[in-house]
């Protein structure tokens, strides 16, 4: 189970580093639970030496699929690793919508980050319009196909994906728990298709969309929902710690009824 924060364009540097240290401490009591936070980047240097040598790993938000050169304003995947990233969210619907990224160029930052060893965490979902038409299906096999074509991926841990269905990020509207699970074992059928059993059984397949400490339980106890991206619940530790509790039950309780 993982349970990522995405802190979008929130914080400043003080701000962030008090956060950030309140989610050490809430990650104290985190069992098996990993636990990831994606901070602005300007601030990852500063939150990293909070993480150091903790069990919070730290993730950005968006790279660039180049290394270097003449890109005012973009950032890295090469930085963000010389930073200590462990993790970075590709293709957020906030980027899809308010920066016009495609799959193509979702894929081209995988492929990026798989080879810096940076684990991406790649967003799909689909639009209330699309929902409403009914072909969330069609819409979300389209992104997994498109933003993960052709994927070096040789291990389960390599990369992640959130489903992350728009009408339900920052609205305070959420999945039920049955139309998460639902997608969730789409997208994990697509992804045994495209990289064989062994990948698509083990691979974390996050729930995000208003997730808070009141329906985390739930959604995490569906069986294809392996962890949450969790956005506005994450800005204060305490309720994010809520979150990591909960998934931190419904893990324990997944050891325990597969050892009986
Ligand atoms: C997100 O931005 O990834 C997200 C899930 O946001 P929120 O939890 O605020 O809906």
């Amino acid at each position: 189970m993982l349970i990522a924060g995405n802190w979008k364009m929130n914080t400043d540097v003080s701000s962030c580093v008090e956060l950030a240290r309140g989610v050490v401490r809430e990650s104290k009591n985190a069992g098996m639970v990993r636990v990831t936070v994606c901070p602005p980047n300007v601030f990852l240097s500063s939150v990293g030496a909070v993480l150091d040598g903790t069990r919070v790993s730290l993730g950005a938000q968006n790279m660039h699929a180049l290394g270097r050169g003449a890109y005012t304003g973009e950032v890295s995947g090469e930085m963000l690793r010389s930073l200590g990233c462990h993790h970075v969210i590709l293709g957020h619907s906030e980027r899809r919508q308010y920066f016009r990224e495609t799959d193509a160029e979702i894929n081209r930052k995988a492929k990026k980050a798989l080879k810096l060893g940076l684990v991406p965490i790649v967003c799909v979902g689909e639009n209330l319009d699309q929902r409403r038409a009914g072909k969330e299906f069609e819409v979300v096999a389209f992104q997994v196909k498109y933003a993960l074509e052709d994927l070096a991926l040789l291990s389960s841990n390599a990369l992640i994906i959130a489903y992350e269905p728009v009408w339900a990020i920052g609205t305070g509207e959420t999945a039920t728990p049955a139309q998460a699970q639902h997608m969730h074992a789409l997208i994990r059928t697509l992804v045994r298709q495209q990289f064989g059993s062994k990948i698509g059984n083990d691979l974390h397949i996050l729930y995000g969309g208003s997730m808070k400490p009141a329906n985390a339980r739930d959604l995490l106890s569906e069986r294809d929902v392996d962890g949450g991206l969790i956005g506005g619940a994450s800005l204060q530790s305490d309720v994010f710690g809520q979150i990591i509790q909960a998934a931190r039950e419904v893990e324990e309780g997944r050891r325990a009824a597969g050892a009986d």
